[in-house]
């Protein structure tokens, strides 16, 4: 289920130029209805539910229906985003709750490296990804003899 809006708790980001969930989109879905100062998905075909705008909301005012394949449906999973980690809630439909706490990326913002580092191969005929062998830390992939 694509991403959605709880109106109740969008406040626009305060009228930014370009609020949270705009700036982080990577399909470019998020738009502000300035009217009424709440953000909106355009196009929720689109949407493949990455969770970033659920993570980076600050009035945790978006949410994703957690994917079938780690939590069944009636579940709800919460984000909440510190500077050095981010919290998991998920809530079963039976009433359990469970947390996990992974720590997030660090790096300055702009200043991420996409390849790693490695150098980028463009041979579109090649079984390879675009920086492998180097990035996996082989010398070639195995090939079926
Ligand atoms: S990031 Fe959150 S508060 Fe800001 S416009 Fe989007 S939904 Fe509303
Ligand atoms: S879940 Fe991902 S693709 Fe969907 S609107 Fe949010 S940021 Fe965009």
């Amino acid at each position: 289920m694509p991403s959605y809006v709880i109106t109740e708790k969008c406040d626009g980001c305060k009228g930014q130029d370009k609020t949270a969930c705009m700036y982080i989109c990577p399909n470019d879905l998020m738009v502000l209805d300035k009217d009424k100062m709440k953000a909106f998905n355009r196009a929720p075909d689109m949407c493949w539910e990455c969770m970033c705008c659920v993570k980076i909301c600050p009035q945790q005012a978006m949410d994703v229906r957690g994917y079938a394949d780690f939590v069944p449906l009636g579940a709800s999973v919460v984000p909440l985003r510190g500077s050095e980690d981010i919290m998991w809630t998920i809530k079963f439909r039976n009433g359990v709750v469970k947390r996990f706490k992974f720590p997030i990326r660090t790096t300055a913002e702009g200043s991420a490296v996409p390849s790693g580092g490695f150098a980028e191969h463009d041979d579109i005929n090649s079984a390879a990804l675009a920086n492998e062998p180097e990035c996996i830390g082989i010398g070639a992939l195995p090939t079926i003899k």
